[in-house]
């Protein structure tokens, strides 16, 4: 399958690498560029099938550089706000953007926004995973282990569902904090391992064998023991 291609245009040097590491992880094609009109340019020699676009930008803001987008095509416009403004809403809605997430925001809700914005363009899209006797729909947000339904809190379901994802892969500490908590969420914390007890105490009753495996120093990842 080809990959599809998002162009970042943001010039806060972490968070467009914080873009780049969780989509490129993620298997879509990304470019990054720092101000607007290197970013008009890029989307221009190489249409994106989506943008990620701040607003705050030097030179031409992204108010702006969204116009000149739309004014060039159809492209997926997902604008990136400094403050949950109803005003910067509406702005962003009137320059053409088709949708905008709010600063500070954790990896996985950036890739909702961004799954549902490409998902317009697509054919068919995986719904549900499985692993082992696990099954979670991304569209229904139930989980089952067997013929049990789990219920999870929101957390609890973006941290499985990255699992599935990525199931036998090592997952590491920093990996899990940059998707689940964000950018932002600096500092020495248990609150990852308290989730993961959360998880596997769901996920383990009726003595169900352990999915969620501890790699010691490291991370974690999803496999049978
Ligand atoms: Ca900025």
């Amino acid at each position: 399958m080809m990959s599809e291609r998002i162009l970042v245009i943001e010039d806060e040097q972490k968070i467009a690498d914080f873009l780049r590491r969780g989509l490129t992880y993620e298997g879509y094609h990304v470019d990054v560029r720092y101000d607007g009109e290197a970013g008009l340019k890029a989307a221009r020699d190489n249409p994106p099938e989506l943008v990620i676009l701040d607003v705050m930008l030097p030179g031409l803001d992204g108010w702006e550089v969204c116009k000149r987008l739309r004014a060039g095509g159809n492209v997926s416009i997902l604008m990136l706000t400094a403050r949950d403004a109803v005003a910067d809403r509406v702005k962003g809605l009137d320059a053409g953007a088709d949708d905008y997430l709010t600063k500070p925001f954790a990896f996985e809700e950036l890739l909702a926004r961004v799954r549902a914005l490409l998902r317009r363009n697509r054919v068919t899209e995986e719904t549900i995973f499985r692993f082992a006797d696990l099954t979670l729909n991304v569209t229904t947000r139930e989980v089952m282990r067997g013929s049990r339904k789990i219920e999870l809190t929101t957390k609890e379901f973006d941290l499985l569902h990255f699992f599935l994802r990525h199931p036998r892969q090592v997952l590491t500490r920093e990996m899990i904090y940059d998707r689940i908590w964000g950018y932002d969420f600096g500092g020495e914390s248990n609150i990852l391992e308290v989730y993961i007890r959360y998880l596997r105490t769901k996920l383990e009753t009726d003595n169900a064998p352990r999915l969620i495996q501890t790699v010691r120093g490291v991370g974690y990842a999803l496999r049978e023991e």
